[in-house]
Order: C-alpha cells, then sequence, then structure tokens
C-alpha cells in the first residue's frame, strides 16, 4: 500500500454571498513530493474560497492525510467527526497495520479533529519534539491562566534559543506567547516518569495511532498529582 497526493473538486459556497465557486479538496498531502502544498497547509491558504463575487477569503476544511516520510510523521484530520466519532476512527486506524507500516523506524501517527492541530503537529515533528510533551506544556499554562482574560486557545508556533513560541487567543484577540525551554524538559521529565512507572498505560502505546489532545494532556496531569499525593508505601 502506499499514499500519494490527491484532490478532487467540488463546488462549494461562498458563505457570505452564496455564489458559487469550483474548489479543489486535498484528500491526501505527500509533503516529500509536494512541498509547496505542505507551505500552503501551514500559510493557512491551501483551501481558501476565494470569492469571485463579494471578494471574501474562506478557508474550507475537511478530512485530509497528511504523509511527511522524511519526518516520519502520518496524520489523519477530521474536522467532519464528533469527539466520539473521532474515537471510533481511531479504533479503525490502529486496525490497519499497512497504514502503519507506511513509515519506517521511528514514527507519529496521530488523529486530529482540526486543522489548527495538523498544523501544529506539523511544526512540533519539523522541530523535533514530542507533541505529547507539548500537550501538557499547554495545558499547565492554560490551567494557571488568570480568570479575567480566559485563554480561549494555545497554539505552539516554534522553538528557538532557549524559548518555545506560542500564539495565544483571549477575549481581546491573538497574542504572541514565550516559554522558557525549561518548561518543556520539565513536561518531558513527567511523561517520562509516568512512562516508567506505567501508570498510565495508553502510553505504551506510542507506535499505535494516538490522538494527542488537551484530554491527553489532562489525563498526563491527573495521573501525575495522583500518584504525588498518594500516600508513602510503609
Ligand atoms: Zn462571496
Amino acid at each position: 500500500m502506499s499514499l500519494e497526493t490527491t484532490f478532487h473538486q467540488v463546488l462549494a459556497q461562498c458563505p457570505v454571498c452564496l455564489n458559487e465557486e469550483t474548489l479543489t479538496i486535498w484528500d491526501v498531502i505527500d509533503a516529500s513530493t509536494d512541498p509547496d502544498l505542505r507551505e500552503k497547509l501551514l500559510r493557512k491558504t491551501l483551501q481558501s474560497l476565494d470569492c469571485r463575487n463579494c471578494g471574501n477569503a474562506t478557508l474550507i476544511a475537511s478530512p485530509l492525510t497528511y504523509l511527511d516520510p522524511d519526518h516520519g510523521l502520518l496524520i489523519e484530520c477530521r474536522p467532519d467527526l464528533s469527539p466520539a466519532d473521532l474515537e471510533n476512527r481511531l479504533s479503525q486506524l490502529r486496525q490497519d497495520p499497512e497504514l502503519a507500516g507506511l513509515l519506517a523506524g521511528d514514527s507519529c501517527l496521530r488523529l486530529v479533529a482540526a486543522m489548527n492541530d495538523l498544523i501544529e503537529k506539523i511544526h512540533a515533528r519539523e522541530q523535533q519534539l514530542d507533541d505529547r510533551v507539548l500537550e501538557i506544556v499547554k495545558l499547565a499554562v492554560l490551567r494557571h491562566g488568570s480568570a479575567e482574560t480566559p485563554i480561549e486557545e494555545l497554539r505552539f508556533v516554534g522553538a528557538g534559543g532557549d524559548e518555545l513560541s506560542f500564539v495565544l487567543k483571549n477575549p481581546d484577540g491573538w497574542f504572541q506567547y514565550a516559554l522558557p525551554a525549561q518548561a518543556y524538559d520539565n513536561a518531558a521529565q513527567l511523561l517520562d516518569r509516568l512512562t516508567d512507572t506505567g501508570l498510565l498505560p495508553e502510553l505504551e502505546a506510542e507506535t499505535m495511532f494516538m490522538l494527542i489532545d488537551q484530554a491527553f494532556a489532562a489525563r498526563c496531569l491527573d495521573a501525575f498529582t495522583a500518584a504525588e499525593t498518594a500516600p508513602e508505601e510503609a
């Protein structure tokens, strides 16, 4: 089995003026053969419905499989599925040995719910960072946020020097946000301890498709907190 870049075309309706335009929908993108499509995806111009009638541009989300053999990355993005259906899809993916066999060696297999999740995981993998650790870092930030300006969204965008860079959305808009790289190292240690102690059995499934999101990070932090507060054995 192999995956290669494929697309189809649809008639899509401009949500502003209801004018119909022909739009190319990408079903599979292989970043090694089509780096220009990777670029467009990261710049959020990949599936832009540019209306010739009213001039508005609208991003159209649709199911997309992203493959990057050079970085050992395979991600299925399913904005069309409910959380419950995502879980079902995860089970299906795990039973498909051919998909997992597409990548050799150390690989990262992910199912995500939204384009922004997909983009974030591409950035993480290309920077050789562990998306599981990044989710823990993000949740720690969210949990310590202030009540007056709650953080609505936090997205990793890159790493450089001694910093991790994010963009953050609160009721006032989008802002840049940076954390010391030490925050990543601390979360990585926490994940290592959870893995070593077997407190979170799902961590043993590293070579399978995983849904690594905020709920995953919450399970990690809760398991860690429970272990820390458990009475010491005599
Ligand atoms: Zn329009």
